[in-house]
């Protein structure tokens, strides 16, 4: 049986329409403040309790109403701005369908109190259904407009059981709130919750767009805009705004955008946009942008349905193509520009690792796709400096092959090859696996612990590195057991940044600058590194993983302590003055103080000394390495003066400090011999040793502090896409 088709009840007919314009609460505030915005408003004070479905209050200074217009403004399709069907197409203003509030005022009790400029007083009406309640009432009140809506969809039980989330809508009212405020900088605004006293976002009358953004979306953004601005008159388009520069990056691109002064979505812009942002910034993250685009009005389709934020407009493919193309200049002049001795943070690697683990298919996906724009020619012999240089005799062989992948296969101190290893040899292993395994728990980036285990069998015996120095037998491989040990290792392990680990172990070397700075290329980038601080830090670590299983490194000479502390008091570095009375006496205490100590010296450290107090044997960190001979004086000075003997764990760090410092490539190295003379001056010059002992050592033996990605020890000095950009323009 057919059913019957009756004429709906015009209230309910109403109803439904209004419903379609007003969905949420937001949505009504975005109509209100459009209005107030349309008087001229220059203050605008938002109320909301309940997420605006108990109330929503909407105070503005504009125009106001005049009394005679008050019993029908809220009827459908009364508007003051808007006589003919031609001047749609040339709106000035928000309003044009005279909808807003006759739809508010079919799903909620509105309360107009008005006041005009020419007016004695304020009126206020009540209405439902678009109609007032009663003639409006004098009372008192400023110039301009308040619109409290209350009991909001008190009629529509669907659309209110909807809206489950008061917060959730009260969230989106502050959005669309300061998204206004920041269009339209100049004038204030402000955003409470009911009977709270401190608005949520408040923007003051004399602020900037910078200022507002910066209050609204914090200041780690506002300092890294850059302000574009674009026209084109055939297309009849002008926009400007703010972008973020490529330092700044967040996981949800942000666009605030504007039509003709209207807050409106264009995902077409939004995905043009984010290409352009995809070759500056890291993975998976996004840019924030704030758009104000000005189009001719007959070109845009002003009369799509009111909850259709996304907006079309005439020639939009080619308006946004140009918009792409002036966001991409800005971006790459900014970028280029930059200063790089003040850069801070290392952009692009993530300190944590997290985002770059992902699953085997997402990474296939995502992180392994090259995209066009990406794509850099490189050369295809990865040329490091030295060829550019002078030309070269045979270079020395490599110290050993390389492992697989490129780990575990460093070589440090000298312990038994495998087939000399006996079963606490492989104990030790077993303690440092478990050891390690603890070290990465609740690290969901397995793999790069696993990179950090020391190195095995692989080991080589030291060969004769140096005329003045002799391998010697080596101890067995013992566990450690030490707390304070096993407390910083761990505290290294706690500190790594992940990023810059992976740069390590992936980096091409390029060249040395000076014994100081070396550049290294990591996927697309030059990054310039200081090999002090970076060396430094190796030998930290290596002193405290391979403590107490060191070789030695036996001078042929043995070296008095008393001849290296004056020497070491001599030089200007040890700062002596007379003060501290006579140098003499300080390098007899020195001697018998270092004395007291060899034991443990050469327990834990190799560190040897006879009983005379002469130096016999320094540690053996890294194969194939020694020190620069000139910094040992100090060093030893500084053993006696400089490391806290009290505390168990301070005084192995402080020992690994001052050896590390000791057996770091420092500005010294400058003085040897240069590149060029015979090969063995070549094998141990340090431009050698930087590539093929301590380059090679960080791939599989160094796990870099975060710090060293924020104080200027690694730097970003060059992006390959951005310069093949530049040159693409020459
Ligand atoms: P429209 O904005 O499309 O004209 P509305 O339903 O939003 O339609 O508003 C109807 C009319 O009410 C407006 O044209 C305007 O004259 C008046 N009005 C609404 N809000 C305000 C306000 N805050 N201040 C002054 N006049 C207002
Ligand atoms: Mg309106």
């Amino acid at each position: 049986m057919a059913g019957v088709i009756r004429r709906l009840d015009e209230t309910v007919v109403n109803r439904i329409a209004a419903g379609e314009v007003i969905q949420r609460p937001a949505n009504a505030v975005k109509e209100l403040i459009e209005n107030c915005l349309d008087a001229k408003s220059t203050n605008i004070q938002v109320t909301v309790k309940d997420g605006g479905l108990k109330l929503l209050q909407i105070q503005d200074n504009g125009t106001g109403i005049r009394r005679e217009d008050m019993d029908i403004v809220c009827e459908r399709f009364t508007t003051s701005k808007l006589q003919t069907f031609e001047d749609l197409s040339a709106i000035a203003t928000y309003g044009f369908r005279g909808e807003a509030l006759a739809s508010v005022s079919h799903v909620a009790h509105v309360t107009i109190t008005t006041k005009t400029a020419d007016a004695k007083c304020a009126y206020r009406a009540g209405y439902s259904d678009g109609k007032p309640k009663g003639p409006p009432k004098p009372c008192a009140g400023n110039q301009g407009t308040q619109i409290l809506v209350e009991d909001l969809f008190y009629n529509v039980s669907t659309r209110r059981k909807a809206l489950k989330s008061p917060s959730d809508e009260y969230s989106r009212i502050v959005e669309v709130v300061s998204r206004y405020a920041i269009h339209n900088s100049g004038k204030s605004f402000s955003v409470k919750k009911q009977g709270e006293t401190v608005a949520d976002v408040r923007t003051l009358p004399n602020a900037s767009v910078v200022d507002n953004i910066r209050g609204v979306f914090g200041n780690a953004v506002s300092r890294e805009l850059i302000q574009v601005g674009c026209e084109d008159q055939k297309l009849a388009y002008k926009m400007n705004g703010y972008i973020s520069n490529a330092n700044y990056s967040v996981k949800k691109c942000i666009l605030v955008l504007f039509i003709n002064h209207r807050l409106v979505e264009s995902s077409a812009l939004k995905k043009a946009i984010e290409t352009v942002y995809a070759a500056y910034l890291p993975k998976n993250t996004h840019p924030f942008l704030y758009l104000s685009l000005e189009i001719a009005p007959q070109n845009v389709d002003v009369n799509v349905h009111p909850t259709k934020h996304e907006v079309h407009f005439l020639h939009e493919d080619s308006v946004i193509e140009n918009i792409q193309k002036h966001v991409e200049s800005k971006l790459l002049g900014s970028n280029s520009s930059r200063t790089y001795f003040t850069q801070t943070l290392l952009p692009g690697l993530s300190a944590g690792g997290v985002s770059e683990v992902k699953s085997p298919s997402a990474a296939a996906e995502t992180s392994d796709r090259v995209y066009a724009h990406q794509m850099v020619r490189t050369d295809c012999r990865a040329q490091k400096l030295d060829a550019f240089l002078q030309p070269k005799e045979k270079p020395p062989p490599e110290p050993e092959p390389a492992g697989p992948s490129g780990s575990g296969a460093a070589t440090t101190a000298a312990w038994p090859a495998s087939e000399e290893m006996e079963a606490d040899d492989a104990d030790m292993l077993r303690a440092l696996d478990e050891q390690e395994a603890e070290g990465s728990k609740g690290n969901e980036d397995d793999a790069n612990s696993a990179q950090r285990k020391r190195p095995r069998q692989e080991q080589q015996q030291p060969e004769e590195v140096d005329e003045d120095l002799a391998a010697a037998t080596v101890p067995k491989r013992r566990v450690i057991k030490l707390n304070s040990i096993k407390e910083l290792r761990a505290e290294i392990t706690e500190n790594t940044h992940r990023g810059l680990q992976e740069m390590l172990q992936n980096h091409s070397f390029v060249g040395c600058v000076n014994p100081q700075w070396t550049l290294i290329q990591h996927h697309t980038k030059l990054y310039l590194l200081n090999t002090t601080k970076l060396s430094q830090e190796l030998f930290h670590q290596i002193l405290l993983y391979d403590f107490g299983n060191f070789g030695v490194l036996r001078l042929s000479t043995p070296a008095p302590l008393y001849d290296l502390a004056m020497l070491a008091l001599d030089s200007e570095e040890s700062g002596w003055t007379e003060e501290d009375g006579p140098k003499e006496g300080l390098a007899h205490y020195i001697v018998d103080f270092l004395k007291k100590k060899t034991e443990m010296l050469e327990d834990y450290f190799s560190l040897e000394i006879d009983q005379e107090g002469n130096l016999t044997g320094l540690p053996l960190l890294l194969d194939k390495y020694t020190p620069l001979m000139e910094g040992l004086p100090m060093c030893i000075l500084r053993l006696a003066t400089e490391v806290n003997w009290d505390n168990e764990k301070e005084c192995f760090r402080d020992l690994s400090k001052e050896f590390s410092m000791f057996y770091s490539i420092r500005k010294q190295y400058i003085l040897e011999a240069e590149p060029g003379q015979e090969q063995d001056a070549e094998v141990n010059s340090w431009r050698w040793k930087v590539e093929h002992n301590i380059f090679k050592a960080f791939r599989t033996l160094l796990s870099p502090p975060k710090t060293f990605s924020e104080d200027g020890t690694v730097l970003q000095i060059a992006n390959l896409p951005d310069l093949y950009k530049v040159f693409e323009r020459c």
